[in-house]
């Protein structure tokens, strides 16, 4: 007779730590480099196709050993997370919605046949490994922990198929402020010859797959000597998102002179950035009772152009964990470069003054609120 075998899932209460006997001497806060260095531990959990989640472990920060055979290294059976814990001033450390990070990696992990799990567990034991590696944090406003939940598939096989076997694994790399010395605007590039994401494909997941092809289109913006590229989607050149950020744009109205805080809507070409979610959910709690329209519709280069024309493009800005937000100063499109509303001597405009204010309250503890989980 058939049985039915009840998986386990994830277990925070058999997690076990092994704690390193050689911890890493501190790098100098104003030394971090972005992604360069890592903290002393890493939590590891292994998953089998018979048996479901392992038990979670804590231990030392070490290299994988795989067998050149597993899935991953085929056919890129891999998706990640990013996300960031901070520390407020009493010394808490605290992770920003973590939820909506699990959410979408289980969407990620389920899209690339990789296996769910549950996500106020996985919480959980992210805390206790950012808890174990608190001495990482600098006692300083901009410092975070940034936090890289990755799952690969690890089954030994050449075969296409669904892995058998999975390790989900994070890592933690003490990050500095974004703009040590104060925001500074960028220049972007239109990318019109090649596209990040497309209508049923896998752009609005966390595949690492998804990265490794953007790459050269940044490389040849940087050549023109812009600091990222703006991805654009179809005919209509609709404005999707900005190098690994979420874009959002400030438009008044050419009608009715309302201002309008627009991005674009999750249609599946879009990653759902946890960033973009906060500047809207903001958006409609601060800026909409004073008037402005906060939408997610399409737009499209076209209607930049215009509005940049017209005076009527008040401001542009990326958004995303790394930076929150990131000003534009300008687009090169089609042999134009679009002003975004900054003067020469503005690095960024009132709503993503504003943005960034509001979302580090919340991030630092500053303002109490239900967005940070204190570890
Ligand atoms: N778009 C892409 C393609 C990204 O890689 C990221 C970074 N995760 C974002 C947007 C921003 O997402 P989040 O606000 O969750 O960092």
């Amino acid at each position: 007779a058939a049985s039915t075998v009840k998986l386990q899932d994830i277990d925070p209460s058999k997690l076990s730590i092994l704690e390193t006997t050689t911890p890493k001497e501190l790098v100098p806060p104003t030394e971090l480099v972005f992604g360069r260095t890592f903290t002393d531990h890493m939590l590891s959990l292994e998953w089998t196709a018979s048996s479901g989640w392992l038990a979670p472990r804590i231990t030392p920060y070490q290299n994988l050993s795989l067998d050149p055979a597993s899935c991953v290294f085929h056919y890129a059976f891999e998706c990640f997370e990013g996300m960031k814990a901070y520390k407020d001033t009493s010394g808490k450390v605290r992770l920003f919605r973590p939820t909506k990070n699990m959410e979408r990696m289980n969407k990620s992990s389920a899209r690339i046949a990789l296996p769910t799990f549950d996500g106020a567990a996985m919480i959980e034991l992210i805390a206790k490994f950012a808890a174990l590696e608190k001495r990482f944090i600098p006692d300083a406003r901009g410092y975070s922990l940034y936090l890289r939940p990755t799952m690969i598939g690890t089954q030994r096989t050449l075969g296409v198929g669904p892995p058998g076997s999975a390790l989900l694994y994070v890592i933690a790399s003490p990050v500095g402020p974004y703009y040590p010395t104060g925001f500074k605007a960028v220049s972007l590039e239109a990318t019109d010859y090649a596209v990040r994401a497309w209508p049923g494909g896998v752009g609005d997941k966390k595949l690492g797959a998804n990265y490794a092809p953007c790459i050269v289109p940044q490389l040849e913006a940087a050549k023109r000597g812009f600091h990222q590229n703006l991805w654009l989607f179809g005919d209509e050149e609709f404005v999707t998102e900005v190098g690994t950020m979420n874009m959002f744009v400030a438009i008044k109205n050419k009608e009715t002179g309302q201002k309008e805080l627009v991005t674009a809507p999750l249609d599946g070409t879009i990653l759902e950035g946890v960033t973009r979610d906060s500047v809207l959910s903001l958006a409609r709690e601060k800026l909409a009772p004073e008037g402005w329209i906060i939408s997610e519709r399409k737009y499209t280069m076209p209607e930049l152009f215009e509005a940049s024309k017209e005076g009527r493009l008040l401001e542009a800005f990326g958004a995303g964990t790394a930076a929150v937000v990131s000003p534009v100063r300008n687009i090169s499109w089609k042999g134009n470069l679009v002003e975004c509303g900054l003067r020469p001597d503005q690095e960024a405009g009132e709503v993503a003054q504003k943005m960034l204010d509001w979302i580090s309250a919340r991030q630092y503890g500053d303002e109490e609120h239900e967005w940070s989980y204190v570890v």
